[in-house]
């Protein structure tokens, strides 16, 4: 017999990927096929579900904004839960667990009852955005670094970044949960000294079918997210990095790439 994937009452926090079931690891596939029971984000569609056993318990823990330390704990002691009666449990998170999920605090939990927690890793929006939209997100000798930040402020409250820091014309940002205060990340980075021409990107459902690339500045990131993004999960990417690349260069606009470059801009 082979070892079973998971062990009974062993939890597996499990990366699903941006959308896109084919974005899946194998491993992440074989994971989600072994549960008994599945606690799952709200960004995590129905064809991933459909991946698991026909007889696993599906459990949706999707929190709703604003009641998230509380909700928090609940899903920490659901996890527990099932863990101590014996369950296969997955816990299944959008993107990779380890970005913006809150994995520490179940991870916590679980150890402190000596529950065994492993990590499946997987894409996260930052990846499968750059994917989507064709671009590399560091390009040698311009954009050096790359960071992954959340613009998620609380209702009514500013963002409390380290725009300087932010402000660094050799970096790429890719903000997330960013959308609601995209104005906010625009002026403060370009008050902090950040080109408004910049570069910017919104990759709203990255890698689903209603996928949308808005290629904007980052002067005009606000108006970009106001006119074109509509209801769903979206990257804002800003930097020399996320300047448009023709990927279907010919011969003939290799020799005119400057002039091809600018009236992708414009
Ligand atoms: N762990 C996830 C991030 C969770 S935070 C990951 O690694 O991707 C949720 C935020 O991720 C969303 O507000 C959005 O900014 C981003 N996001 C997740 N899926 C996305 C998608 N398919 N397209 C664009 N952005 C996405």
């Amino acid at each position: 017999m082979p070892e079973p994937l998971i062990e009974r009452g062993e939890v597996w926090l499990v990366g699903a990927g941006p959308g896109d079931p084919d974005l899946l690891t194998r491993k992440a596939e074989k994971l989600i096929a072994a549960a008994s029971i599945i606690f799952y984000d709200a960004l995590v569609g129905t064809t991933i579900l459909d991946l698991a056993d026909p007889g696993a318990r599906l459990m949706p823990v999707g929190k709703r904004s604003g009641r998230h330390s509380r909700d928090q704990r609940t899903i920490n002691e659901l996890l527990v839960g099932a863990a101590l009666t014996g369950g296969r449990v997955v816990r299944l998170k959008g993107g990779d667990p380890s970005i913006f999920g809150r994995s520490a605090e179940e991870i916590e939990a679980l150890r402190a009852r000596g529950i065994p927690v492993r990590i499946c890793p997987g894409i996260t929006a930052a990846n499968a955005a750059a994917a989507s939209a064709g671009i590399s997100l560091t390009l040698r000798g311009q954009s050096r670094k790359l960071v992954l930040v959340t613009a998620h402020a609380r209702a009514g409250e500013m963002l409390d970044l380290d725009w300087r820091a932010l402000a660094d014309p050799a970096a790429t940002l890719a903000i997330y949960m960013g959308k609601a205060a995209c104005r906010q990340v625009s002026d403060r980075l370009i008050a902090a000294g950040l080109p408004a021409a910049t570069p910017a990107m919104v990759v709203e459902n990255a890698s689903l079918p209603d996928e949308r690339i808005v290629r904007t500045t980052l002067a005009l990131l606000d108006i970009a997210v106001a006119s074109r993004i509509t209801g769903g999960p979206a990257l804002l990417l800003i930097g020399a990095a996320v300047n448009p690349v023709d990927l279907c260069l010919t011969d003939d606009n290799m020799r005119n790439s400057p002039m091809a470059m600018l009236s992708t801009i414009a």
